[in-house]
């Protein structure tokens, strides 16, 4: 598996009302697009930044995977997203050669992306998203 580039940056934030002004005003940026992804129980908000995005991803059930990351670390980095050709076949081999995987299929992300996260213990402590555009 190679990378092509890194696709996002997932960032946990309160508010996104409060957290996206930041982002505008200090870079410049505007955000485009503001999604919610019932299934991850998330509201996200997206910059490009050349082809990296930025994402911001706010809770919407404090049981939810942001809510408790909040509220474990409080806000910040939360994942990086490497794009990848061939999620499937990716994850297929990852797991064959014994790397932890939260997700072993690709699954529905933000974005209509296909995406699956590796387990932050692989990752030296960073929790890795691989995502891909489907066909
Ligand atoms: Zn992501």
């Amino acid at each position: 598996m190679k990378p092509t580039h890194i696709e996002h940056i997932g960032i946990a934030v309160k508010s996104l009302e409060t957290a996206i002004p930041v982002y505008e005003k200090l870079f410049g940026l505007s955000c485009y697009a503001i999604e919610e992804v019932a299934e991850q129980k998330v509201k996200t908000a997206f910059f490009k930044v050349g082809q990296t995005k930025i994402e911001l991803l706010e809770s919407t059930d404090p049981e939810g995977p942001i809510g408790k990351f909040l509220e474990k670390k409080g806000e910040g980095v939360h994942h990086i997203a490497f794009a990848v050709d061939g999620l499937a076949e990716t994850l297929t081999e990852m797991d064959a050669a014994g790397v932890k995987l939260v997700d072993k299929t690709p699954r529905k992300g933000a974005e209509g992306l296909n995406i699956a996260f590796i387990h932050p213990k692989e990752t030296i402590g960073v929790l890795t998203e691989l995502c891909e555009k489907p066909e």
